[in-house]
């Protein structure tokens, strides 16, 4: 058996800084990792994910230009689309190995798993440290619909493998991942159809979101089925039929399966080790990342933190604070995130239902887009800004903006709510005419009963 001074067990978002920043203090340090380095945001998450949205918007984007008055002859080459996703993720994958590879870290391409407390084994490799840390991320939750097993249906794992455009794609799942590449290869050109559980899309948002995207959507020619459950699938002659439990059947040459996200933590044999897990086995960690054995960690979503990868890679950041001393905790931090359909979603604190569920005195105003002067000039007039404030200390507690490249303007409200602001503080701002972010000062102006328009011209 081998000694190291860390073993990481995932190359996951938090887990590769972890490692480099070890390393490059001349730690002995041990990677694990099973699948592609970089984990799901390189591979299988963000970047694919983004890159092909890129394709998908430009084409959708270039559709709507005719209320514009500009008509276009949209020519989608999907080979070409898929191939650039590939490529991308093909360079940062290997920049990750480049990094790891650079800062002296072993890397065991290998699935791990606990064979005692801090001794791990991948491979033909056992080792053991004073410290480990877990980052082993998600994959896929898989239903369990009669005839589904065995079909060649899409995760988030294959889908940026597609090398052609599917005529017809039915999506299992309203969740952001579903709505990003149902309304993605919709925009490409499959005719696409939603399956929805409930009443709603984007059910964890606030009702009047998912009606915003749910319009979004159908603007969009995707067929949206609510409140319904698949109750069978059959695959034959490279066509999916679904059996929905109102009694409608749907045909397509691809199903995309996104109902949501498991731990990955069923390999790991936490057995061997007092690390617990919750019911739903993600670990259980407390306010300093620590999991219930003495020298285990775990960071990112296996560890059920918010599933995006600037909390992981966060979680790094507070982890190594953490250990060197730093008295720094999980949960001090203001978090955001961003769903990139069309229009965008940017989320950041609370909405005024949970601000009101833990006592607050809050208050919220909502700017319709149709109202900001930028947006009807541009032709981006759908969706709306809300802002969530504390009545008695007049700081503001959250945002909510969906609109037009709202994933960047939301930053605003990240470093405002970090920065304990008040709303009189982004009301007094002099925004620049004729911008998006101009209406966030008219935004503000609503809590003085100003009813007025975003720019002095409306
Ligand atoms: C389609 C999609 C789009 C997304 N888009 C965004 C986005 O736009 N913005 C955003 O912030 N987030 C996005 N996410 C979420 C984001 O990808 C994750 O939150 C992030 O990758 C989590 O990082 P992590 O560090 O927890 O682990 P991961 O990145 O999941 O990495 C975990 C790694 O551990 C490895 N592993 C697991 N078990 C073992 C084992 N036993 N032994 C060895 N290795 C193991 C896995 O193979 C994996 O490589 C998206 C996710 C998906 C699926």
């Amino acid at each position: 058996m081998e000694t190291a001074d860390v073993i990481i067990i995932g190359s996951g978002q938090g887990g590769v800084p972890l490692a480099r920043d070890f390393a490059k203090e001349r730690r002995q340090v041990v990677v694990f990792e099973r699948d592609a380095l970089g984990g799901s945001c390189i591979n299988y998450g963000c970047t694919p994910s983004k890159a092909f949205l890129a394709a998908a918007h430009a084409a959708g984007r270039a559709c709507q230009a005719r209320k514009l008055g500009i008509h276009a002859d949209i020519q989608v080459d999907f080979p070409a689309v898929m191939e650039r996703v590939r490529s991308i993720r093909g360079s940062f994958n290997q920049g990750t190995q480049k990094r790891l590879h650079d800062a002296g870290v072993k890397v065991v391409c290998a699935e791990a798993s606990f064979t005692g407390d801090r001794t791990v084994r991948g491979g033909d490799l056992t080792v053991q440290a004073p410290l480990v840390v877990i980052n082993t991320g998600t994959s896929s939750l898989i239903p369990d619909i009669p005839g589904l097993a065995g079909t060649p249906y899409l995760t988030n794992r294959n889908f940026f493998d597609l090398k052609e455009l599917p005529p017809r794609l039915l999506v299992i799942g309203a969740g952001y991942i579903g709505l990003e590449l149902g309304q993605g290869l919709a925009r490409l050109g499959s005719e696409t159809h939603l399956i929805v559980r409930g009443a709603r899309v984007l059910n964890h948002e606030e009702p009047d979101v998912s009606n915003v995207l749910a319009e979004a959507l159908q603007r969009d020619g995707i067929h949206l089925h609510f409140n319904v459950d698949t109750e069978k699938v059959t695959y034959a002659n490279n066509v999916f039929t679904l059996k929905l439990n109102n009694g409608q059947e749907l045909q397509g040459e691809a199903l995309l399966v996104v109902i949501g996200r498991k731990p990955n933590t069923s390999a790991l044999n936490v057995a061997a080790t007092g690390v617990e897990l919750d019911e739903k086995g993600f670990v259980k960690i407390d306010e300093h990342f620590r999991t219930t054995c003495k020298g285990i960690y775990a960071i990112g979503d296996v560890a059920n933190q918010p599933a995006f990868t600037h909390v992981s890679w966060e979680d790094y950041r507070r982890l190594k604070a953490i250990l060197c001393g730093e008295e720094r905790t999980r949960s001090d931090r203001v978090l955001g995130y961003a769903i990139y359909t069309e229009p965008q979603v940017g989320r950041v604190g609370m909405t005024i239902e949970e601000a009101q569920r833990k006592g607050l005195n809050a208050r919220c105003v909502t700017l319709p887009m149709a109202n900001i002067a930028r947006a009807i000039e541009w032709g981006h007039d759908f969706g709306f800004y809300r802002m969530v404030i504390d009545n008695d200390t007049d700081k503001i507690l959250g945002a909510t903006l969906v609109g037009y490249e709202t994933a960047e303007l939301v930053h605003i409200f990240l470093s405002l709510i970090e920065a304990k602001a008040t709303w009189q503080l982004l009301e007094q701002s002099v925004h620049i005419h004729p911008t998006y972010g101009e209406a966030l000062p008219s935004l503000a102006r609503l809590f003085i009963g100003e009813d007025m328009p975003s720019c002095p011209n409306m």
